[in-house]
């Protein structure tokens, strides 16, 4: 037997072999082998990625120029289209930051940005948690890496003071909202940190907080207002924003500087133009969406709350991502099906992807979903798990 068929064994006896699935997302429901069922496992926070008003508005005012299906190459030969201008001017002007610069994805910005910044002289602190873009791009860097326990900042602190004088430069790397756990990392304590040294640059990625957080949807940052204390703050379209790309917001020098050596950036095909046309559109919408994570903030309450007294679930979550953590990986994968039986899509997490023993549903809340389907999520859960 080969090495990868004796590996691909190994994983179907543990549990965790993976397959694509046949399904067809449909508003906020989901269809799959012929069942319809209420997608709790997308990360549509606002609801908006199937949003037949939107897409209408935004397709009727669409300039026909601007209908082009590729960019046909990178930013820096002929792929930078006038609108990645306009998207990073309106970015910028939002955050009232210096610059923005926008990648093609977040596992783009992640895996990119700490290899270019970083050399032999650097140091990445990073939380335990940190998701596997970031992994990857500590991966390719030259600098020494230590992981910190998750959200454990006496640690970090720690790590900070023995190591400060040693290194040209220290980065503080954590997600904003964690996204397999739904927990907050403590970013005015982070600040705090920063400012009493003066080597240290704080990255945080607020993939899972874009337009769910925040006045305007800007993120935790903006909803902490520490927005000007974070030196790469970085967000994605794929999720909130219905759409596909990320941004880093940071200084004009560090753009620049970016533009220059970050190879995820100059060495891949820019997004297209329509792409980038569309997540305009929607940032603009976004802003002024605060009765959507109004209802968002709600329904993750009446979640956690819920399902916090239940046999098996640990809920640390402060968000609208709830892990109902299982343990055991086949434990956890019945109670998902027996809940798709029952017309609620939510999917096993398992290791690699979280911790061995960590085994998990992964609530996923957007603001489409109603107050009565959130009753039924909630009493069709209380049901299966009491009977587990
Ligand atoms: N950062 C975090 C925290 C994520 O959860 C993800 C994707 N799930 C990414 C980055 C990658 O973003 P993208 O899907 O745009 O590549």
């Amino acid at each position: 037997m080969n090495t990868y068929s004796s590996q691909l064994e190994q994983l179907s006896r543990q549990g965790n072999l993976r397959s694509l699935p046949a399904v067809d997302a449909q508003g906020l429901s989901i269809v799959r082998d012929g069942n319809t069922m209420l997608n709790f496992s997308s990360n549509d926070y606002l609801g908006l990625a199937d949003d037949t008003n939107l897409k209408k508005e935004f397709l009727q005012n669409l300039n026909s120029r601007n209908v082009r299906f590729s960019s046909t190459s990178s930013r820096l030969l002929t792929g930078n289209f006038p609108v990645y201008a306009r998207l990073e001017k309106r970015l910028a002007e939002l955050y009232k930051a210096e610059a923005s610069l926008v990648f093609n994805s977040g596992y783009h910005a992640n895996s990119g940005i700490l290899p270019a910044v970083t050399d032999n002289r650097s140091l990445i602190l990073a939380d335990k948690l940190v998701h596997a873009s970031i992994v990857d791009g500590i991966g390719l860097s030259k600098a020494r890496c230590i992981r910190y326990r998750h959200n454990d900042y006496e640690q970090l602190e720690r790590l900070v003071s023995e190591s400060a004088s040693q290194y040209e430069a220290i980065f503080i790397v954590t997600e904003s909202i964690f996204s397999m756990d739904g927990d907050e990392c403590d970013l005015p304590r982070l600040v705090a940190l920063k400012k009493h040294y003066p080597n240290i640059y704080l990255y945080v990625d607020e993939a899972h907080a874009f337009g769910v957080r925040g006045q305007c949807g800007l993120g935790c940052a903006e909803e902490q207002d520490v927005i000007k204390e974070i030196d790469f703050l970085v967000g994605t379209f794929g999720k909130a924003a219905a759409s596909v790309g990320a941004f880093v917001i940071c200084s004009d020098e560090m753009k620049r500087y970016l533009v220059n050596k970050m190879r995820t950036l100059i060495f891949t095909t820019a997004l297209p133009p329509v792409n980038l046309e569309w997540t305009l559109f929607i940032i603009d919408k976004i802003v002024d969406m605060q009765s959507h994570r109004e209802h968002l903030e709600a329904i993750g309450h009446k979640v956690r709350q819920a399902l916090n007294p239940l046999n098996g679930a640990i809920v640390s979550s402060s968000s609208h991502i709830v892990p109902f953590v299982l343990g055991e990986t086949e434990r956890t994968v019945q109670t998902a099906l027996k809940l798709q039986h029952e017309g609620f899509y939510l999917l096993p997490v398992r290791p690699p992807t979280v911790p061995q023993g960590t085994s998990r549903l992964r609530i996923s809340l957007s603001a489409g979903h109603t107050d009565t389907e959130i009753d039924q999520l909630i009493h069709t859960l209380t049901k299966i798990s009491s009977g587990l």
